[in-house]
């Protein structure tokens, strides 16, 4: 709130009194000081020495990219960070020699697009290269009430978890995701459609379609234009976060401080966030964009061992703790019922077929790290039939701060592999279960293999700190690299 009141307050935070310039590699260089500092990030060149002391990371982080193209190192830490809005006073110009060969890409992307964007796809010219005849490529054909774009995925076990649609007005982005990589149908459509959009996909075949509703029941000569991105196969992390806004239905209190928000995706997006992924909310606050990430969770936890209730395609269920003087969580829970909000594609490294091949299950979360157990317990236990135990680590303060508390207890009734155990590091005096922080005699008395050589995967996620000293202490009870999944930004 303070960087926000300083850029509001009309002060040169550039120095350069509004003007913006073109600045070469070798100006760049020499503002490499503290009391001196740019910093380019995608083509555009910033002056952060202002921002010093606001920096969450620091000065000595900040200091690491001084004078130089910082946008990997950007992107390794927060690339979800709005900075264009965050820095948007300290703006100094674009870097004079722009990024030639990604320009180069994008140009003949969208010149390719405009050839093949006339009703007939022709697959085979624009796969020139040997590297690209495995990336996806796309058609469409029409009736006369139905649009259909086919995307080929040239990939076995596309589920919907891959498969990520929103198409808004005559906007139309269908994005697919493939490991670190995705790939993109960016396209303004040539005539109105309406918002009913159903996505079917043929898992083994990896052959996705997005059938689209005409709204006239005209003949398109074509699909449309290209927009940004469109028909590009790259890395996840070079794309930027793609948002959509949803509403918020209702809201519910799960403890003193946390409360359950229900959010409705638009009629025209399919979006199911993969267990252990997170997605960004994004809001204006005070006038400048503001980005978190939250990971949803389900309505409830798997009592009834009936259909997973995770996955009914429209609802996102986020649990979120309000903290008195947070500046995104304030404002979260000032929303009104109705209101809107944006929520992001999802990202996240985990990947079910971690859970898949093991035997024993551990969670280690503390607070809202339970958020990510959620999901990862239903899918356990009524998808992974080799899993023999599945144990809950839950830390918290009080036991006023324990999440459903009640919902675990009565799961650990109904599910003879699971097991949860409550640890406190702020217990009144009536608590009569374990106490104190994570510690290494916690985790070896707690965290066992149910067979000398048995499969585990130990999952861990809550504060930093917690998470760091708890993958340490795995570590030193011998626990290997890979029967570790800590969750983090
Ligand atoms: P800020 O304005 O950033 O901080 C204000 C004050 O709030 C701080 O001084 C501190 O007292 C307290 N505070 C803020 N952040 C933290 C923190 N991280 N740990 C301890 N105290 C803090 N949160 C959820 O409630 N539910 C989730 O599902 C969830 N998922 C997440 C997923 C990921 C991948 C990550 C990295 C974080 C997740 N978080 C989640 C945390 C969330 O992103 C925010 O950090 C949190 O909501 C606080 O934001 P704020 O702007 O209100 O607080
Ligand atoms: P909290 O402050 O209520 O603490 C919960 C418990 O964590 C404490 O009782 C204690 O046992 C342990 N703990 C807290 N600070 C510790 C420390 N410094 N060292 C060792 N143990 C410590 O927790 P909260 O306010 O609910 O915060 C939850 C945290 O989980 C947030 O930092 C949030 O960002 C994080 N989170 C991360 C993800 C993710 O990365 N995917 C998802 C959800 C939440």
């Amino acid at each position: 709130m303070d960087w926000i009141r300083l850029t509001k307050s009309g002060k040169d935070l550039t120095g350069l009194k509004g003007r913006l310039i073109e600045v070469t590699e070798n100006e760049l260089s020499k503002h490499n000081k503290k009391e001196d500092c740019w910093i380019c990030i995608r083509g555009f060149v910033y002056n952060v020495t202002p921002y010093m002391e606001y920096h969450p990371g620091g000065e000595d982080e900040l200091m690491k990219a001084a004078g130089t193209d910082g946008t990997d190192l950007f992107d390794q830490v927060h690339r979800w960070v709005n900075y264009e809005s965050m820095l948007k006073e300290c703006l100094v110009g674009r870097m004079a020699v722009k990024p030639v060969a990604a320009l180069k890409e994008i140009s003949s992307a969208v010149s390719e697009d405009k050839k093949q964007l006339n009703g007939v796809f022709p697959e085979k010219k624009v796969l020139a290269s040997s590297a690209k005849d495995l990336s996806p490529s796309y058609d469409w054909f029409q009736t006369d009430r139905l649009i259909t774009v086919v995307i080929y995925t040239k990939q076995k076990d596309v589920n919907a978890d891959l498969v990520i649609v929103d198409c808004q007005d005559k906007q139309l982005r269908g994005e697919i995701i493939m490991d670190d990589h995705s790939y993109l149908v960016n396209i303004d459509l040539d005539h109105a459609v309406s918002e009913d959009v159903a996505v079917n996909i043929a898992e083994k075949v990896g052959k996705v379609e997005i059938i689209l509703n005409k709204k006239d029941n005209v003949h398109w000569k074509m699909l449309g234009q290209p927009c940004e991105g469109h028909n590009t196969f790259m890395k996840r992390t070079d794309r930027g976060l793609f948002y959509r806004k949803c509403k918020l239905v209702s809201k519910t209190e799960v403890t003193h401080d946390t409360k359950l928000f229900c959010l409705m995706l638009p009629k025209g997006t399919h979006l199911r966030v993969p267990t252990g992924q997170h997605v960004y909310l994004k809001h204006i606050i005070a006038g400048t964009e503001v980005v978190k990430p939250y990971t949803p969770v389900l309505p409830f936890l798997p009592l009834d061992f009936q259909e997973p209730p995770c996955h009914d395609g429209v609802h996102i269920y986020l649990m979120i703790k309000i903290y008195s003087h947070g500046l995104f969580t304030q404002a979260l829970d000032h929303l009104q019922i109705g209101d809107f909000i944006s929520v992001s594609n999802p990202e996240g490294s985990f990947k079910k077929s971690q859970v898949q091949t093991s035997e024993d299950l551990l969670l280690l979360a503390g607070g809202t790290g339970f958020t990510p157990m959620v999901k990862l317990l239903n899918f356990a236990l009524t998808e992974v039939s080799c899993l023999r135990t599945v144990k809950l680590i839950f830390f918290n303060k009080t036991e006023n701060d324990i999440l459903w508390r009640n919902q675990l207890e009565q799961l650990a009734l109904k599910d003879e592999r699971f097991e949860v155990q409550f640890i406190l590091s702020q217990p009144s005096k009536d608590w009569v279960g374990k106490r104190g922080k994570i510690s290494s005699s916690l985790l070896s008395e707690f965290v066992k293999r149910s067979r000398r050589d048995s499969k585990v995967l130990i999952c861990i996620c809550g504060p930093a700190p917690f998470t760091e000293q708890g993958v340490q202490y795995l570590q030193d009870l011998g626990y290997s690299q890979e029967e570790i999944h800590a969750f983090t930004a």
